[in-house]
């Protein structure tokens, strides 16, 4: 019997892993913090996804198999060569918010100190970039508050943009279980009446992209109604800015005067409130000025890191934390230091002894493959992400991937959209046969552990990067294991707690192999003098003078503009039994059985004005792509607007792929692009 953590979402369930046949059998851990046995779907059909039928067992170049020392001499000859050539920038890593954070500390290391390019980034991209914007902006640093106990003692839980009841399930079980223990109420702020919308007390449903005048009315009325917390503001600036931004908001909420009054009224005499926000506000052009909006209310009413209240960012991925902790994305460095600041890259650059190190940041994700499309990025290695599908206009990403002078792929299969494009695949290690840690959407920080076997050739991803760093003549890639990884980036994290971060675990620097083998789930921070706990409630924030900043923001419209020939606004995101592109749960009968094929959802009105039949098929078409999705007419979307879910995949037109129609236009502070928004033209197949 083997603890572990599920590889899906942000919410970290504990699992427990038991041998059975040539499988696995999994279920909830009653004595992890995240879900105390509880599991979802998907997390119950873990089992049935560990079969090795279509798995990568060898490495590949060119199409042809190889052994791991010819594939790694080739991957380090060729980035080696290439930055001679063409200088560090002409070099990319694009990783995944599935990467252990053992893995993605070894990426980072290489390409911010030893290549000295800050090119790597991630799929968190995608997911929460526009809340590390935001909570930069307004703590100082990416500082989730909160704790999941919030939830259970909440008395009003404002969903913004979240379907929780099938994105994060057992958070969503655990809004319930509130809800029937003390009567918390629940708002869902969404444009579709989601299977979440349906069991709130209020639904909101908002005009496509109307959160920030939302929220700044919300704003406003506290200010109006004198509800602001004078002591707690003596730790705030900006706030009489940010209130008379919000007073002059014009934007239009597309909400009825008596909706908007109601969710006022309730938000305003509810002491604890938690406001959990998740993709339908990050992934917006104007993502970043969302989630100030709403850090704005919960700062102006000191209603923060106090139990019960706070704004909650839940992450969709289960290693989107981790990967933000060690530096993932192009505009960090690790340990929530920062990349611009040069006290910072000294400090990290003295303790990794590193000969090169980043000075500015790298190219963000839709930057990167614009890059590649342009031929600036040279050499490429994408490892365990899908971008060929997922990135916006993804036709165009595609084409630059098949494009590029040298692409390596690490992955557990060869059979991806993007892996099919590879120079060089390497077998990864999957989950259930590799360990380290990941770290929750509550900062906590939990152990995957393996229990299979890695099949044929499979290595782990840290393995390969460091092979490759040491190929190239780097030092300081020789750990044996990934506990001896976890050490340093713990000790690393020490040092960021000294200047004065957020992160820090220096706590369990010094843990041995085998207490790394039995370590249990721990919230950071983790230090000789503090364990765990919520953030903010004693007025202390991560600035250069130890107050929050209310930022002033205004309502922008979506990039995209509806047209006579565009006139529908698609809406994409997830549903309940699938993963991201369905490498895995695609292998499970029982989820494939939910709803197994491409949709679109259509209003009723719409739909007949279309002529459009239900369960017929529509092209779904924008500037940048096509898709062929099965008809849904429902009123769960408002007329004018259609939803299709982001999971499938396909090596030609018309498909499923609904990130092909997505634009590339991405937030200006977070580099997010906008996947809920796009304009498009729906018409009969
Ligand atoms: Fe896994 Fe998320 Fe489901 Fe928990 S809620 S079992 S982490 S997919």
């Amino acid at each position: 019997m083997i603890r572990s953590t599920c590889p899906y979402c942000g919410v970290g369930c504990g699992v427990i892993l038991s041998p059975a046949g040539h499988g696995l059998s999994v279920k909830g851990d009653p004595d992890h913090p995240a879900n105390r046995g509880r599991l979802c779907s998907k997390g119950t059909a873990l089992g049935e996804t560990v079969g090795l039928s279509g798995r990568l067992l060898a490495p590949v170049i060119d199409g042809a198999g190889a052994d791991w020392d010819t594939a790694l001499d080739h991957v380090a000859a060729r980035f080696r060569d290439t930055i001679a050539a063409h200088g560090p920038d002409s070099v990319a890593f694009y990783l995944s918010g599935q990467m252990l954070t053992e893995d993605y500390y070894v990426a980072n290391k290489l390409m911010k100190g030893f290549i000295g390019s800050a090119n790597v980034d991630t799929n968190s991209r995608l997911c929460m970039a526009s809340t590390v914007a935001g909570h930069v902006r307004a703590f100082g640093a990416d500082t989730v508050p909160g704790t999941y106990e919030d939830l259970d003692e909440a008395d009003l839980v404002v969903l913004v943009g979240s379907n929780l009841a099938w994105c994060h399930p057992v958070l969503w079980q655990r809004v319930e279980a509130a809800r029937a223990a003390r009567g918390t109420r629940i708002v869902v702020i969404d444009p579709r009446r989601s299977v979440t919308a349906e069991a709130a007390d209020l639904h909101l449903a908002i005009a496509p992209g109307a959160d920030v005048a939302l929220f700044n009315r919300l704003l406003a009325a506290i200010a109006d109604r004198g509800l602001t917390n004078a002591a707690f503001l003596s730790h705030v600036t900006g706030a009489g800015d940010a209130i008379a931004s919000a007073s002059a908001e014009q934007g239009d909420t597309g909400l009825s005067p008596a909706d908007l009054g109601r969710f006022i009224d309730l938000w305003c005499r509810t002491e604890r409130v938690v406001t959990v926000f998740s993709q339908g506000v990050n992934q917006s052009s104007s993502g970043t000025d969302k989630v100030n909006a709403i850090l704005n209310c919960h700062l102006a009413t000191g209603r923060i890191g106090r139990p019960g209240m706070g704004p909650f960012s839940v992450t969709g991925q289960p290693n989107a934390m981790g990967g933000r902790e060690v530096g993932g994305l192009a505009n960090q460095l690790a340990c929530h230091l920062s990349l611009e600041n040069a006290d910072h890259r000294a400090a990290v650059a003295g303790f990794w002894n590193a000969p090169r190190m980043a000075e500015r940041p790298g190219l963000k994700a839709v930057e990167m493959f614009r890059a590649v499309a342009e031929g600036r990025i040279k050499a490429l290695w994408i490892i365990h992400s899908n971008p060929a599908v997922t990135l916006p206009e993804a036709d165009k990403v595609r084409a630059a991937i098949a494009g590029c002078d040298f692409v390596v792929v690490s992955d557990v299969t060869g059979a991806t959209d993007t892996a099919r494009l590879a120079h060089v695949l390497l077998p990864a290690a999957a989950w259930g046969e590799k360990s380290g840690t990941v770290t929750n959407s509550d900062r906590t920080i939990s152990r995957q552990r393996a229990a299979l076997p890695p099949p044929g050739q499979a290595r782990p991803d840290w393995w390969a990067l460091a092979q490759v760093a040491r190929r190239m003549g780097f030092a300081g890639f020789d750990w044996d294991g990934p506990a001896a990884i976890f050490r340093e980036h713990a000790s690393l994290s020490g040092i960021a707690g000294r200047l004065g971060r957020d992160f820090d675990i220096s706590g369990k620097a010094a843990i041995s192999d085998a207490e790394y083998d039995r370590m249990e789930p721990f919230r950071w921070p983790c230090t000789t003098d503090r364990q765990g706990g919520r953030f903010f409630a004693d007025g202390r924030f991560l600035t250069p003078d130890t107050r929050a900043r209310m930022v002033p923001v205004t309502a922008r419209a979506p990039a995209a503009a509806l047209t006579a020939d565009r006139p529908f606004r698609l809406n994409t995101g997830r549903i309940r039994d699938q993963w991201h592109t369905m490498t895995r749960t695609g292998r499970a009968p029982r989820l494939n059985r939910h709803l197994g094929e491409p949709f679109v959802e259509v209003n009723t009105a719409d739909a007949l004005k279309l002529g459009l039949a239900p369960f017929s098929l529509a092209e779904v078409s924008s500037d940048s792509g096509r898709a062929i999705l099965r008809v849904i007419v429902t009123d769960r979307v408002p007329g004018g607007q259609i939803f299709a879910p982001m999971h499938w995949t396909g090596e030609t037109a018309p498909t499923g792929r609904v990130d092909a129609l997505v634009p590339a236009a991405t937030d200006p502070l977070s580099g997010q692009p906008e996947s809920k928004a796009a304009a498009v033209t729906l018409a009969p197949w």
